[in-house]
């Protein structure tokens, strides 16, 4: 293993697994911090669930997975967190990456979420998501982490008692010596945590580059764009083209969808325009009914045709739903109906499954009792395939798209069963 990276959290990990994948490391995600040996790869990615937890047992569960991570022999470590630096004055940038820089006996690293792709880009130290500051940007009314600065030295600075400091756009511009001497300059004036300006691709690339063999990196998973070229560098990769490689997968099909954003009502409609859909109605599962053994029965006469599986609608009814059952109760007992579903089509032979909403795709994997999913070929932006070797009971792999709600083109579920054609 080259890189070990620790993600705050599940979707989060799936996205810069992806983009090493891009830039040809074979790559696995872990859904916590594993018991046994690493897998074949140069890099893992642990996803944890430490976005919003108190910052101590955030840093409890990312030194865990450091320990894990060093015992399998990284080289280089990343802490990777949303483009949005999703975080409050307690926490868990700052905590998180403090302790990780004090367990690998490091006094320097950088924090840069910047993802311009996705419209996240920082200059002077300010984030801006799309053309506004991040405080404008609907970010400053997120229920957990609000985020009404977008000044990220002073973001930051509230949350570490390392200096933090800022390496500006000048200096990025003008390439990864440069840059690289602006480190080593901060560092000298005693910053512990750097801010990095980037506002393309080009700067990212420069940033990774000037990042090859600091012990720690934190950042989006833009700043991981930069980083596969290193050990490219020195002839540790293979074929960048065989990074995504999946082994062929053969079985049925089947989509199951419990997210009920925009996007994914769109995608559901499109399907549901031409094939088979089971739709399942709370109600009738609060009434006790037996919906998922249904669902079941109903894709088994199907015949071997990918079937959706689905709990998606529209806003109205879902708040009807919530006002009867309380919007807890319903999510739960939808979710757990799907999991329920996912572990009788999988019992009966599916081996390609599309799950679509975040929350979803983590009851799904649970009840799949699924550790660990290789990295393969992207399917939409921060959607790509995975697999879990050894997924199905029977030992045989397991081909999983986990999409978070607004994720996806309108025909995503087709396209992705395509790709596996
Ligand atoms: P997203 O990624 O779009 O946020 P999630 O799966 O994370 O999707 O969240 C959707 C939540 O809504 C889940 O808890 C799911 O069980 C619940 N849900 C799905 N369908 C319905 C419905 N028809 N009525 C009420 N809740 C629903």
């Amino acid at each position: 293993m080259l890189l070990g990276c620790i993600a705050d959290d599940f979707t989060g990990a799936t996205d810069l697994a992806g983009m090493l994948v891009r830039g040809g490391m074979r790559t696995v995600q872990t859904i916590g911090v594993p018991q046994g040996t690493a897998p074949d790869a140069d890099a893992v990615v642990v996803s944890l669930k430490s976005r919003t937890t108190p910052a101590a047992q955030a840093i409890e569960e990312s030194l865990a997975a450091l320990r894990w991570l060093q015992a399998q022999g990284a080289r280089q470590f990343f802490f990777k967190y949303c483009s949005t630096f999703d975080s409050t004055d307690a926490g868990n940038i700052g905590p998180v990456a403090d302790a990780l820089l004090s367990a690998l006996g490091s006094d320097f690293s950088i924090a840069c979420p910047a993802f311009p792709e996705n419209g996240r880009s920082i200059f002077r130290g300010h984030l801006f998501v799309g053309d506004g500051l991040l405080n404008e940007s609907g970010m400053e009314n997120h229920p957990l982490t609000p985020m009404k600065d977008a000044n990220l030295v002073r973001v930051l600075q509230r949350q570490t008692k390392r200096r933090v400091g800022l390496a500006r756009y000048d200096t990025v511009a003008r390439g990864a010596d440069v840059l690289r001497e602006r480190f080593a300059a901060l560092r000298a004036e005693g910053v512990g945590l750097a801010i990095v300006d980037a506002v393309d691709n080009r700067d990212l690339m420069h940033i990774g580059a000037a990042c090859a063999g600091m012990p720690l990196v934190t950042g989006g998973s833009g700043v991981a764009l930069g980083l596969p070229a290193n050990f490219a560098a020195q002839g540790l990769l293979g074929d960048p083209g065989q990074a995504a490689r999946m082994p062929a997968i053969a079985g049925p099909a089947a989509v199951l969808s419990g997210s009920c954003s925009r996007a994914t009502n769109a995608q559901v409609a499109d399907w549901a325009a031409t094939r088979p859909v089971f739709r399942i109605d709370p109600l009738a599962l609060a009434a006790g009914q037996p919906v998922a053994r249904q669902a079941l029965d109903w894709a088994r006469a199907q015949a071997g045709v990918p079937v959706l599986i689905s709990a998606t609608s529209a806003p109205e009814d879902v708040a009807r739903v919530q006002a009867q059952l309380g919007v807890t109760a319903a999510g739960e007992l939808v979710e757990n109906a799907l999991a329920e579903v996912a572990r009788g089509l999988v019992a009966s032979g599916v081996r390609k499954l599309v799950v679509a909403g975040g929350e979803t795709s983590g009851a799904v994997v649970k009840a799949l009792a699924i550790e660990q999913l290789r990295v393969g070929p992207q399917i939409d932006p921060g959607v790509p395939w995975m697999v879990a070797d050894g997924g199905a009971a029977d030992g045989s792999p397991l081909a999983l798209a986990l999409k978070s709600g607004n994720f996806g083109s309108t025909d995503f579920f087709a396209k992705a069963l395509a790709m596996l054609d």
